[in-house]
Parts: structure tokens; sequence; C-alpha cells
């Protein structure tokens, strides 16, 4: 089973991270794994032609690599957070080294947000990881990299599932290429149409 919506048992269950903001009208658009050189630009025009604003969970390893994309996220408005250096899974890495892995990714990523790759945090790392960053999860995970959900079951759910205040995640890279550039404008008016507006996650 898919589960797009976080059940409020886990969010109850794994308390001290965010998992979504009480708002009355506002939607946090999150877009994991970048930068990349196939993708990242067009997610950029996109947003710019929509006047929304985003959060970036980037990824250290691409950060290092295109500084100039970097560079155009924070200049066209949008926030960016840490994704670990080399997008490690928490339960298959030390603790020791996954911290190592933030702190690597920190010196291209100017940021004090972070998101666990996979979903994935033991109780320990998150203590440590608590004193210097805010934990940022989801509400709404769109499923855009699952080959089997296509653009239009992602728009039908998030008509049904998508709440003010709900933090969505979607992701930058090739395999979501041609579904997001499709999926992402529609998504955006469907969701402005219900009165929703979009904002940053800024620590
Ligand atoms: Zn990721």
């Amino acid at each position: 089973m898919k589960l797009f919506k976080t059940p409020s048992l886990i969010r109850w269950l794994v308390p001290r991270r965010t998992w979504g903001f009480s708002s009355i009208n506002t939607i946090y658009l999150t877009f994991d794994d970048g930068p990349t050189e196939e993708l990242t630009q067009s997610i950029l025009a996109i947003l710019k032609e929509k006047e929304v604003k985003a959060t970036f969970f980037c990824v250290g390893a691409n950060a290092k690599r295109y500084p100039e994309l970097m560079s155009k996220i924070i200049q066209e408005g949008h926030c960016v957070g840490n994704h670990t250096m080399r997008h490690e899974h928490a339960g298959k890495t030390s603790k020791k080294a996954y911290l190592a892995s933030i702190d690597e990714a920190r010196n291209y990523i100017d940021s004090n947000l972070f998101r666990p790759p996979y979903g994935r945090l033991p109780i320990s790392y998150m203590r440590s990881i608590k004193k210097n960053y805010e934990i940022i999860m989801w509400s709404w995970l769109s499923y855009d990299f699952d080959v089997d959900v296509t653009a239009a079951c992602i728009l039908e759910k998030a008509k049904n599932q998508i709440k003010p205040g709900h933090i969505l995640v979607l992701h930058d890279n090739l395999k979501v290429k041609e579904k997001l550039e499709f999926f992402l404008p529609k998504l955006i008016d469907d969701l402005k149409k219900r009165g929703l507006d979009f904002d940053v996650i800024s620590a």
C-alpha cells in the first residue's frame, strides 16, 4: 500500500520532527535529491512562471557539482536544506559516518534544515542532529519516483488529500523528469484554485 499521506499515528509516534505546519492556506512544496543538470532549471522555470517559492533538500555531492544551480535556487527566492552528502541510508550507515556526511554537505548547503534520505532516522541519530538542525519530514508524498504511479493519479490524489499546512515531497532527478514537468504546473494551478498559496520552509 502506498501511503501518500503520512498517517497521524506515525506523526504522533515520531515527534520532534516537523511533519507539517498549522496554516489556513499555505502549502510547502519541497524537492529532494537535486540539484540536477537535467531538471532543476525546468523546476525553477515552472516556479517562476507560477510565482511560487519552494524548498530544495539537496544532496551535498550534487550541490558541490553544480554551485551555479545552488546560487540560482537561492537568488530566485527559494530555500535549501541538507539531505546528506551522498544520500546515505541511516539504517545502513554508522551514526558517526552519517553525522559526518551531514557536516560535509553543509560546506555546500548553507542551511539548518535537514531531511533524512528514505525518511529513515534512528532516535539516537535524531537527538544529535536536532542540536544543529530542524528535521523536516513531510505530510504528503507524491510518489513521482514510482513508475506505477501516473501523473493523473498524482493529481487525483492531490485533490483529495492535500490540506493547508501540508509539506509536499517531489523529486529533482532525471527519473521523474517527464512526469514532473507535466504534473507540476497542473498541481500548482489546482492548489491555487482552492485558494491555497505557497511558502518556503525556513528555520
Ligand atoms: Zn532523497
